[in-house]
């Protein structure tokens, strides 16, 4: 029988679903790899030696892009960051800081501003613009009126993603509306079942028709950031260019004389809210800091 690429789509006691074109394989995992203890994951690119029409085994693992732990899953190549307008509030520094997660994890993130049908104002709107201002992917959607899904749609596109974002700011509800044949339980049920313990849930990566993949379990659900405080300032996009007029190239954009940021800040060129979660992620990397000492 023939061998095949594909794509791990989903692993269940000890049988791994590979996404070939040929449609999904039912495999085992039994190559090299093994003597390595390399585990397959879903998201590996795989080579499988197939058994039968719908059967095989895993022989070849690609080399990984990256690699989640929570949840398990490899090769994930952009973070649609969600947050709502409202329901729950919109935590700016929380946003900012999952942006830095993100790249931190050589993830693209992009930045999704959802329930904008319960926005009372035009915030939304300046949100996104800041954010493309800055340099990302940003969107506004309602995934009850459908508004900016389209949009959405063309950035998963050809692409593998995992949402991202706090609880019930409708991670679900957005999966579920860019493709029919999907359903996630949304609201409590399924935060409950993340938080589980004792639930076994395998993950799986959703092929959509389209073009590309989306996990069907949000990402970072355990969030730590594993940077060093002096690293912060490189994650900030806005200030890359602007830090190099420092006066000293140590600067933290704290306190320090001839801060340009502190200044740009002062002249409204960088976005205050942005400040104060760059200050805010700071003091959470040095409190981390003094713990380790
Ligand atoms: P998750 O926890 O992020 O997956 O959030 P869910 O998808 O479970 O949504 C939480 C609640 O918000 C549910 O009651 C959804 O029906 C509701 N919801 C999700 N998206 C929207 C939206 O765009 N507009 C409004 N008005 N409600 C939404």
């Amino acid at each position: 029988m023939k061998k095949m690429e594909g794509r791990i789509v989903q692993g269940i006691g000890g049988f791994y679903y590979v996404k070939t074109e040929h449609g999904i394989v039912e495999c085992r995992a039994r190559g090299k790899f093994r003597k390595d203890n390399i585990t397959p994951l879903v998201g590996d690119v795989v080579e499988i030696q197939m058994v039968s029409d719908k059967e095989g085994y895993i022989l070849n693992i690609a080399p990984r892009k990256n690699q989640l732990i929570r949840p398990p899953v490899a090769n994930v190549d952009q973070a649609i960051i969600v947050f709502a307008i409202t329901k729950p509030e919109l935590n700016r520094t929380l946003l900012d800081k999952m942006i830095v997660l993100s790249e931190s994890n050589n993830i693209k993130p992009i930045i999704c501003i959802n329930k904008i049908d319960l926005g009372e104002s035009d915030e939304y709107l300046k949100l996104v613009d800041l954010y493309r201002r800055i340099g990302y992917k940003a969107v506004a959607t309602s995934a009850v009126t459908k508004v900016g899904i389209e949009e959405l749609k063309s950035y998963l596109k050809d692409k593998t993603s995992f949402l991202a974002g706090p609880s019930g700011v409708g991670k679900s509800s957005i999966i579920n509306s860019i493709q029919s044949n999907i359903t996630l339980k949304t609201g409590e049920l399924s935060e409950k079942l993340l938080r589980g313990r004792h639930t076994t849930r395998s993950v799986e990566l959703i092929s959509l028709d389209f073009g590309g993949f989306v996990l069907d379990t949000p990402g970072f659900t355990a969030l730590t950031l594993d940077i060093e405080k002096e690293e912060l300032k490189y994650y900030f996009k806005e200030f890359l260019d602007l830090q190099r007029e420092c006066k000293f190239s140590s600067c933290l954009h704290v306190n320090e004389p001839g801060c340009s940021i502190i200044k740009a800040v002062e002249d409204k060129v960088i976005d205050k809210n942005r400040y104060i979660s760059y200050l805010a992620i700071l003091k959470e990397l040095r409190e981390k800091e003094k713990r380790r000492y």
